[in-house]
Formats: C-alpha cells, sequence, structure tokens
C-alpha cells in the first residue's frame, strides 16, 4: 500500500468469519466510518460485529490526508443559499461538535494528533472565499479572514484556528483493537434477518437486529438509487522530502486547487481531482505545481484514492431509504470523510437508541435529489452504458475504459475499478470483471 510509506500506525489483524453468527448490529466496512461506528455502538453497550472484506483501513482511508476541520469549501454558504440559513448552521454545528469530539477521542486513545491552522482559499476566485467568510461571521463561528498565509501565498484566505491533523492508520489501529471484527469476510447481500457473507472458508449467515452499511459506496445496487444519488471523484497525493514546513494546513477551492499538510518532515501535497473514469487533473497537474512552488524537493512516495459526492454536497447518513427500519447507511463524504464519519457514529448510534438527534433531517438519504448534478449523473450514466464494448462493469453494466495513468480499467458512472487482469480494487461492484 504505497500510503504506508509514510504512515506509521501498525494495525493487529483479526481473523475471518468462519461460522453463522449473531449480533446485535452487524457494521459492513472497517474504514475510519465503520470503525467509528463500532466504536460509539460498544460504547454504549450495544453487541457490535463489524466485518471487512478486506483489511481494516485499507482502502480510502488509508490514502486519506486525515485533516479534520470545520472549514470545507464553500458549503456553508452554498447550503444557506439552495436551502436554508438554520440548515447551513446546523451543518457548521455538526461539524464543530465532530472536530471536538475527536480532540477528546485521540487524547482518550492515545492517537498521534497534531493542532494546526487550516487555510481556506481560492487562487481563481477569491471572491468566493469574501462570501464565505461573511457567511461564517454572521453564524458567529471562531474564524478569521487574513490577507497573507504563512506559506507566502497573497491571497484572502479563512483561517481556523487549532484544527486537527491525524495519522489515519495509527488512529484507526487505536480504534480497531478494542471491536470485534472479522476481516477477509465480504458481505454478499442484506436479509430479513441480517446479511450473508464469504470468507475464504465458506458462505456464512450473520444474523442482526440492525445493519450499517459503511462499505464507502453502499452495497445494495438499486435500492436507496444510490447508483443516482452519487459519483466518484479521484485525488491524487505526493510526499514530498525537502521542504520547509509549510506552518498549517492548506486548501485551495479553485477546480484545479491543491491542499497541503506536513506528516513529520514529509509535505503531503493533493490535487489533481477529476471523476473516475473521466480525463483530466491527475498526477501531471500535481507535478508542475511542485516544480513551480516546491523545487528542488524529493518525491518519496505517491498515490491516489477516490471519495464519494453527493448531489448537494451534505453526506448520507441514516435509514438505508425513507422505510427500511432495519439497514442504515453513511457515505458521500466529498473529500471530508473523517468529520462526516465521526458525524455518522453519532447520529447512527441515536437512530439505534431512539435518541433525538438534531441532525438527522439534515443528512436524511431521503431528502430531496432535485439538483443539477442528478441530471449530470444520469446523463454520464446513459452515453456511458451506450458505449458497445465487452469490458462492462459487473455493477450495473457500465463500459468500462482505460485508465493509462493507472492501468487499470475504471467505471465513468459509477466508479467501480479493476486491474488489468480484472481484479476488484474498488466498488461498488463486489466483484472482479469477467475477460
Ligand atoms: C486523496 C484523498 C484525501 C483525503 N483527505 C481527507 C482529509 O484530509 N480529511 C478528511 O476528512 N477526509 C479526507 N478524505 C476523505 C476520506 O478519506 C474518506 O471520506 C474516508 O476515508 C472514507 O471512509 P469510509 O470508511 O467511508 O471508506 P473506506 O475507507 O473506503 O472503507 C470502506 C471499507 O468497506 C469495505 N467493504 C466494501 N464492500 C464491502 C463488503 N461487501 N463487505 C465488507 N466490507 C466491504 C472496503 O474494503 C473498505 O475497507 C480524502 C479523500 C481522498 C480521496
Amino acid at each position: 500500500m504505497p500510503s504506508d510509506l509514510i504512515y506509521n500506525g501498525n494495525i493487529s489483524s483479526f481473523n475471518e468469519l468462519s461460522e453463522d453468527t449473531s449480533c446485535e448490529v452487524l457494521v459492513i466496512g472497517g474504514g475510519v466510518c465503520g470503525l467509528l461506528c463500532a466504536h460509539y455502538l460498544r460504547e454504549a453497550g450495544i453487541d457490535v460485529l463489524l466485518t471487512e472484506a478486506d483489511t481494516v483501513a485499507s482502502s480510502t482511508t488509508a490514502r486519506s490526508t486525515a485533516v479534520v476541520t470545520v472549514g470545507q469549501n464553500t458549503l456553508i454558504h452554498d447550503i444557506a443559499k439552495r436551502k436554508s440559513p438554520d440548515e447551513a448552521r446546523k451543518l457548521l454545528l455538526a461539524r464543530a461538535h465532530a472536530l471536538e469530539e475527536y480532540r477528546t477521542l485521540c487524547k482518550k486513545i492515545g492517537a498521534k494528533h497534531e493542532e494546526r491552522d487550516f487555510y481556506l482559499y481560492s487562487s481563481e476566485k477569491p471572491s468566493k472565499i469574501m462570501h464565505e467568510y461573511e457567511e461564517l461571521k454572521q453564524m458567529e463561528v471562531d474564524a478569521a479572514l487574513v490577507n497573507e498565509m504563512p506559506i507566502g501565498i497573497r491571497l484572502p484566505a479563512i483561517k481556523f484556528g487549532h484544527q486537527l491533523q491525524l495519522d489515519p492508520i495509527d488512529f484507526c489501529a487505536r480504534i480497531a483493537k478494542d471491536l470485534n471484527i472479522r476481516e477477509k469476510t465480504r458481505v454478499t447481500s442484506l436479509t430479513e434477518n441480517g446479511a450473508e457473507a464469504i470468507s475464504s472458508s465458506g458462505k456464512y449467515k450473520i444474523n442482526a437486529k440492525r445493519v450499517i452499511i459503511a462499505t464507502h459506496f453502499p452495497l445494495p445496487k438499486l435500492r436507496g438509487l444510490y447508483f443516482l444519488k452519487l459519483y466518484q471523484n479521484r485525488s491524487y497525493v505526493m510526499g514530498l522530502e525537502g521542504v520547509k514546513d509549510i506552518g498549517g494546513a492548506y486548501e485551495d477551492i479553485s477546480e484545479n486547487g491543491v491542499y497541503m499538510r506536513m506528516y513529520g518532515k514529509y509535505l503531503l501535497l493533493g490535487g489533481g481531482d477529476h471523476r473516475t473514469g473521466k480525463s483530466g487533473g491527475g498526477l501531471s497537474s500535481l507535478m508542475r505545481y511542485r516544480c513551480e512552488h516546491f523545487e528542488g524537493s524529493k518525491i518519496r512516495t505517491t498515490w491516489a484514492t477516490q471519495d464519494t459526492e453527493t448531489l448537494d454536497g451534505l453526506p448520507y447518513i441514516g435509514r438505508l431509504t425513507r422505510n427500511d427500519e432495519k439497514n442504515l447507511v453513511a457515505t458521500g463524504f466529498g473529500g471530508n470523510g473523517f468529520i462526516g464519519s465521526m458525524i455518522s457514529a453519532e447520529l447512527l448510534r441515536d437512530i439505534i437508541l431512539e435518541k433525538k438527534n438534531d441532525f438527522t433531517s439534515l443528512f436524511s438519504p431521503s431528502r430531496s435529489m432535485l439538483s443539477e448534478q442528478l441530471f449530470k449523473n444520469i446523463g454520464s450514466t446513459i452515453t456511458t452504458y451506450l458505449i458497445p464494448t465487452t469490458r462492462r462493469c459487473p455493477h450495473l453494466g457500465c463500459a468500462l475504459v482505460w485508465n493509462r495513468a493507472e492501468c487499470t480499467w475504471d467505471c465513468p458512472c459509477h466508479g467501480s475499478r479493476f486491474s488489468k487482469t480484472g481484479e476488484l480494487i474498488n466498488g461498488p461492484a463486489q466483484r472482479g470483471m469477467r475477460r
């Protein structure tokens, strides 16, 4: 795993499932989201089992830059305008609470963490930053507008003081060690009584009263219409050596913007984002940025990974479908999955414990789907579906495209990825490609 070259944590391994079993809550997926959901349920005294198809924190979470911050693009301004100021305020409260929860939890479990200021800026449209700041000021958020950042960039930026930077592997290792986990155990279907899963020794039934689907992209193909509500964006990271400490974490929200943080002596430089299966950005755009801004630095490692994006920028956390009393879901973190996972863990715990939670409707997966992005997703699915080729995605049959940079077959509709020889790399597909 390339990001292993940088991050330090040591995750213990767990046995596979080898018999039918029962639990109160089954959590499917062992990324940061599934782990936090299982942790908070266990703390509440619930008997919880977590199953992971591969090994814990080996997928998106392992490749995250793991900056935990209240700031996210211009989302507060956007939600205030598109939905309501009340909903924007709630979002802010949810994010601020999640950040504080990380501070407490990291201290409690002894996880490596650093407090750093986080700077949000736009090299293309600084006015966007001013709008976001105005909205934040009205909501009395503890953030300041500065005209120059410690890295030397002279642009207006919103400074969020004392945010957190984690080591994602170390954090997950510490959460995982007290949990009941079965690795190399892939859930193949949801059933009336829980789920069915396979491991190398066979197929087993898991009886559970409630199920949390934390598989990054939800497991069911059609139920809940996630194939229309979600798409995936790929993003690239470089670990650079020989760079002076940049004095904080940064994100340029422009279309081709970068994000940066230090991890020990390394600068993690991220960006080059594009929809999975489509062209654009990529590692070459980061290479260019490195030459322009960090000349003389040495590339220690590079990696790429992808995150799920929703129709309105807010994650989907709650019941899988409006009337589903059993299955819950957490997905659509849009590059902000650490905060999103903490919000999910507390919200889903409260749903299971039948406790009131102020954020239930804001993040409800059953909220309105009407948006420009919905039509883009439909358009992309139809055009990709109609391309005549024998290389098709086992998820919903979309045509796969060859990714020359990474030598993989990628699905432009929903973001599944396969190796040259057809092995599954990323879902929503749950099996390899037929050749
Ligand atoms: C380059 C990059 C940088 C990022 N940086 C940040 C950042 O700085 N801060 C931040 O907050 N967020 C960041 N994010 C986003 C964040 O990393 C993700 O949102 C988060 O890691 C997602 O966690 P997850 O648990 O939902 O998914 P994953 O980590 O992908 O975990 C899902 C797990 O489910 C398992 N699974 C799938 N199907 C099954 C099945 N059928 N049965 C059992 N298990 C299954 C998979 O094997 C996987 O391990 C970044 C994302 C990218 C792409």
